[in-house]
């Protein structure tokens, strides 16, 4: 068994307890496998251990893997900051934008993509200064204004915790995120189904299940971290 193999395992028992706790169909969570530390090579061997969901946060990264794997045989999630003269890169390859908070964004999709792309709108839900992502304030506002637009779908929000050891805090920013969620799901708006929360990365992911996560996005306890060397 290789090193991913191990650690999906691991991951997939972690994920199951937590959905046991609060209650969860293990199928109502789906791991994307954040691949941006490692190359297209070991991008193979996650994809052969059977994750279908990949995740990328550089146009860099998302173009090369994207153009190497069939299409069809996975699915590229954009986790990373978008800029608008990077959107005729991404959207090419991408089915899913995690990180979508600017109209000038959501202009550039609107105008280059040939068909409709899922996004997640980021919101900064501990509100830290340096956090990117909308105010929850703001969130409404921007989806609402997003009506007309045709090649774009909100299908839920996303958000990252605060780096700390204090479960208190990462739980409440979950719950932030999972409330702006079912109030924006409750306007039905055509364009912004809302269905989804993506949240939860590698040293939280557990708590994000149990406050609501749809999508989990892994990378360090997938594949490792730099320091460790080759798999
Ligand atoms: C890198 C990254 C992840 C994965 O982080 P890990 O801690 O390695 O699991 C998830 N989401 C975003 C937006 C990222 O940039």
């Amino acid at each position: 068994m290789n090193q991913i193999d191990k650690r999906k395992r691991e991951i997939e028992e972690r994920i199951a307890t937590a959905c046991e706790r609060a209650g969860r169909e293990r199928s109502s969570v789906q791991v994307i496998a954040v691949t941006k530390s490692i190359s297209t090579e070991r991008t193979e061997d996650v994809v052969r251990a059977g994750y279908t969901q990949l995740g990328e946060n550089r146009p860099e990264g998302l173009m090369e893997k994207g153009a190497h794997f069939l299409k069809g045989a996975v699915d590229w999630h954009f986790i990373g900051n978008v800029q608008s003269r990077r959107v005729k890169d991404i959207i090419p390859h991408a089915q899913v934008i995690h990180s979508l908070q600017t109209l000038s964004v959501a202009k550039q999709i609107e105008s280059r993509a040939e068909q409709v792309i899922d996004c997640f709108v980021q919101v900064n839900a501990s509100e830290e200064d340096s956090k990117s992502g909308l105010a929850v304030d703001e969130v409404r506002p921007f989806i609402e204004q997003l009506q007309s637009f045709e090649h774009l779908r909100v299908v839920g929000l996303m958000t990252m915790a605060p780096l700390t050891e204090d479960e208190a805090i990462i739980r409440q920013t979950f719950r932030t995120l999972a409330t702006l969620q079912r109030e924006i799901e409750a306007l039905q708006l055509e364009h912004a189904p809302c269905h989804f929360l993506s949240m939860g990365m590698s040293n939280d992911f557990e708590i994000a299940i149990e406050e609501g996560a749809t999508h989990i996005r892994i990378g360090t306890a997938l594949v490792g971290s730099e320091s460790e060397g080759s798999l």
